[in-house]
């Protein structure tokens, strides 16, 4: 049965849609909004005719800017980010990769200086045979994205 799931409507704020199943829970980190104070709905493996299933988050009067939805682009790469001003969809940003990103992922080589001193971690990123990589800036290795792990919430 094609039943769809609908999560309530916003007046302003952004929507995130189709992200990968479970990474909606890391955009709430990476976009801090655990720590402030925007209504946020989340919704986890909804049916999705496109991906099977699905995330969505919906941030209220909070507006994403082009330099965050890049980041997001590293967790969900086809995500569709709507920008929602008085119920109609006023933007949409299609979720590109960033160049770098900083801070949030953690360097999977154990010899790295990452590991050994409280530095910041940036890779760059690199899209090789329509994969995701990235390239640590500190001891140069490349990873595919999926066996890198983030920083925990
Ligand atoms: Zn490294």
């Amino acid at each position: 049965m094609g039943k769809t799931v609908s999560v309530a409507a916003i007046k302003d704020g952004t929507v995130i849609d189709h992200i990968p199943p479970g990474q909606a829970l890391k955009l709430i980190y990476l976009l801090q909004l655990s720590e402030q104070r925007f209504k946020v709905t989340l919704g986890l493996h909804l049916s999705s005719s496109s991906m099977g299933h699905k995330d969505i988050l919906k941030i209220e009067d909070r507006f994403l800017t082009e330099k965050e939805a890049h980041d997001v682009a590293v967790f969900a790469p086809n995500a569709t980010i709507n920008i929602i001003k008085n119920y109609t969809v006023s933007s949409k940003i299609q979720a590109k990769l960033p160049e770098t990103v900083k801070k949030i992922l953690i360097c999977p080589n154990l010899r790295c200086i990452t590991k050994q001193e409280k530095i910041e971690t940036l890779f760059t990123v690199e899209e090789f045979k329509q994969k995701v990589h990235l390239r640590c800036f500190f001891c140069e290795k490349i990873f595919e994205r999926d066996a890198i792990k983030e920083y925990n919430v």
